[in-house]
This record gives C-alpha cells, structure tokens and sequence, in this order.
C-alpha cells in the first residue's frame, strides 16, 4: 500500500460511509459487504473477490485509528491541491483529480446503495468548499444527510388544482429490534473463536507476514450465533417514512419539486438532505395542457361554422357557453378567459377551444339534394393562386 494508493483511492467510497462516520460505522460497513463479497460466498466469481480485497484494504485503513487519522491527513491536503488543478479545467471531467470510478465504485456492489452516494458528497465538496468560483467556503461538520429523489404520477386535475399527497419513501435503516448487531434479542454477538476478536489473521509467506480479515468472522471479530429474527443477522432493514407533499396548483409533467431538508437526516444532528420529487401528470381524456391554457377540441358542423350557433363547453369545474359568430373557419381557436389553471397569486390561464369542422360520411338524399342546391349557390373556392403551378405539368 503506498501513498500514491493513499491518494487515488477513496476508502470511505470502497466502504459505502461518510468522511465522518464513526469507527463502529465503519466496522459495521465493513462487516457487511465483506460478508456480501466474501470468495466464500460466491466461489469462482472474481468480481465478488475484487470487491472483497478493495473493502478489505479499505478497512485496514480506516479501521485503524492512526493510519485513518495519516490518510485523512494525505487527501486533505491533497484535495486542496487537485481543487486548483481541477479548477483550470472547469467542468472537463480529465480536470477531476481522482479516478472517478474509485469514488463511486466502491459502495454500491451490494444492492444496498444507501452510502453510495458518498462519493458524490465527498467530490463536491471538496470543490465547492476549495474557495474560489463556488462562493464561500462551507464549514466542515456533521455529515449532511442525502437527497432523496422521487417520482410522483399526479392526476391531470390535481396538477391544475394542486394538490396533499401523502409519499412513502424507503430507505435502509438500522434495525430496532437489535440496534444493528445482528443478535436475537437477549443474545449477544461472541468472540469469534479463530482471530480471537481480533478480527484479523495472519499468514506467513517465506519472510513476509500477511494480514488478512479473518474469514471465520469476516473481519469483524465477533460472531452471531443466534441471529436477529427481523434483520436475519444482518443489522440492517428497509425503513419507510411517510411525508405528506404539497404540489401547488399548475404543477407541471416533468417538474422537479425540490422540497429542502426533506431528504435523509444528517448523521449526529448534521443537517438533513433534500428530497427532489419529480412530477409526472396523467393525460386527461379531454382536456390538454399548454402552460396555464387547457386546451379542448369541439367538432363542429359545417352548418354550425357557416351559420354560428352558441357552444355549450365542459371547463374543468363547470361548464361555459361561447358564441361561434357565422362564417367562423375550420380550426378557429375560441378563448374562455379564467377557465385555465388558476394559480396561487392569483394568475390565471385560459381555456382554448379549437372548433373541428366535420364531415359526415354519409348524407340522407334530402340532404345531399340541399347540398347540391347550396353548391350551386355558392362561388368555387379560390384556387387560383395554384393554377400556374398546376399549368406547369398539363
Ligand atoms: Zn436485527
Ligand atoms: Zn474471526
């Protein structure tokens, strides 16, 4: 392990926890996916054994309190130098000063991506907080807890009137029924009898003596003889919460709605994160949307456009009556002010009609023979500004 590995590879990233975690976080962390990616566990798959050494090697760091302290140390201030190379090339991706796939790879091999999201806190930062452009400096404290993202599907009125729903977000928690050590309550996790406690073995290689996280014990030095009934020995369920969203009236499909402080709580009293909820809003069989218009079409007859005659329309909340003047054209757009999505100040949008002359299929003889009579009545449409091209080709 040299410094130069020190620097390029995010520890608190392979181990799914925050800068700030404590030790028993990071043991806890480490336990778990050093059991997920046990060779044990999953014989023959080298990826399983990749990811087993990286969060090994991680917790022979981290889970030391002197070498964290020096690594902590080394990528402090290695940070602060990547901040001004990185800032040269603002916004390149090759400005980054880690391998980005060390950030984000770490963690999030289990399925279980509450931490993966480290890598992103830790980068950002690291950036924001080196001064410069990014305005000022954040103060380091406790970790602020993550965004939260989700999506919502809203009923095409609820979006226009707005509307409380309540949301059920899920997120892995610690377990209550044994506060995350994995035991059946009354028992307790034992000594693990091959390290000893010690969590470690070591193996001699010719001269060298190797340090290896005790495969009994997974590194952990105690083992569960009687697990958890409700977290099977894990520690750890999925905990859901229910919040109750407001989305305001004219809240549009494919608005994000950023609802600050609503994320996951902060670690030890640190703020909490942002939940980030996106909107998606189910088509309406009748009406459209443009903005703060709502929009309908009407077919009308030809008898009606030529004649006009008064509309009996259906608004979101009622009905209103708009009066088609004679000699109204196909596709004409009638307005019915106020009818629109009305929002909270006050505004308001309107409610556009679009006349859809139509054409029956089929006529009675009556009314084919009082077509005739009305075609010959009737001058021919004006065409004439197409003859010339028509000429062109007879
Ligand atoms: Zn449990
Ligand atoms: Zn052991």
């Amino acid at each position: 392990m040299s410094s130069k590995d020190w620097i390029e590879k995010d520890y608190y990233a392979a181990l799914g926890v925050d800068k700030s975690a404590s030790s028993d976080e990071i043991k806890k962390a480490y336990r778990k996916l050093a059991r997920e990616s046990h060779p044990d566990h999953n014989p023959g798959d080298t990826g399983a054994e990749e990811r087993f050494k990286t969060v090994s090697e991680a917790y022979a760091v981290l889970g030391d309190e002197k070498k964290r302290r020096e690594y902590d140390e080394m990528r402090s201030l290695f940070g602060s130098g990547a901040f001004r190379r990185g800032a040269r090339g603002a916004g390149q991706p090759g400005g980054m000063p880690f391998d980005v796939s060390d950030l984000f790879g770490g963690g999030a091999g289990g399925g279980d991506n509450r931490f993966s999201g480290g890598g992103f806190t830790d980068l950002f930062s690291s950036i924001f907080s080196g001064g410069g452009a990014g305005g000022p400096a954040r103060p380091r404290g406790p970790a602020r807890g993550r965004d939260v993202e989700t999506e919502v599907a809203l009923d095409f009125e609820d979006a226009v009137r707005g509307v409380t729903l309540p949301l059920t977000l899920r997120a892995p928690g610690v377990c209550d029924t044994c506060h995350g050590n994995g035991a059946k309550p009354g028992t307790q996790p034992v000594a693990c009898p091959v390290c000893h406690g010690a969590g470690v073995t070591t193996r001699n290689q010719g001269s060298f003596s190797f340090s290896e996280p005790c495969r009994n014990c997974q590194g952990v030095g105690t083992i569960v003889e009687e697990k958890c009934p409700e977290c099977h020995g894990t520690g750890g369920v999925t905990k859901t919460r229910t919040l109750n969203v407001r989305f305001p009236a004219g809240v549009a499909d494919g608005q994000r709605i950023r609802l600050a402080g609503r994320g996951e709580p902060g670690e030890r009293g640190g703020p909490a994160g942002d939940l980030f909820v996106q909107v998606k809003v189910r088509p309406d069989e009748l009406f459209g949307r443009t903005g703060d218009d709502l929009t309908l079409n009407v077919p009308i007859t030809y008898a009606e456009a030529v004649l006009g005659t008064d509309l009996r329309v259906p608004t979101l909340d009622g009905t209103v009556t708009l009066r088609v003047p004679p000699g109204t054209p196909s596709g004409r757009v009638l307005r019915a002010r106020g009818k629109g999505v009305v929002r909270k100040d006050g505004r308001a949008g309107d409610l556009l009609v679009t006349l859809d002359v139509v054409v029956p299929a089929k006529v009675s003889d009556e009314a084919r023979a009082a077509l005739e009579t009305f075609a010959a009545q009737t001058p021919p449409a004006a065409r004439e500004h197409l003859d010339a091209r028509v000429r062109r080709f007879s």
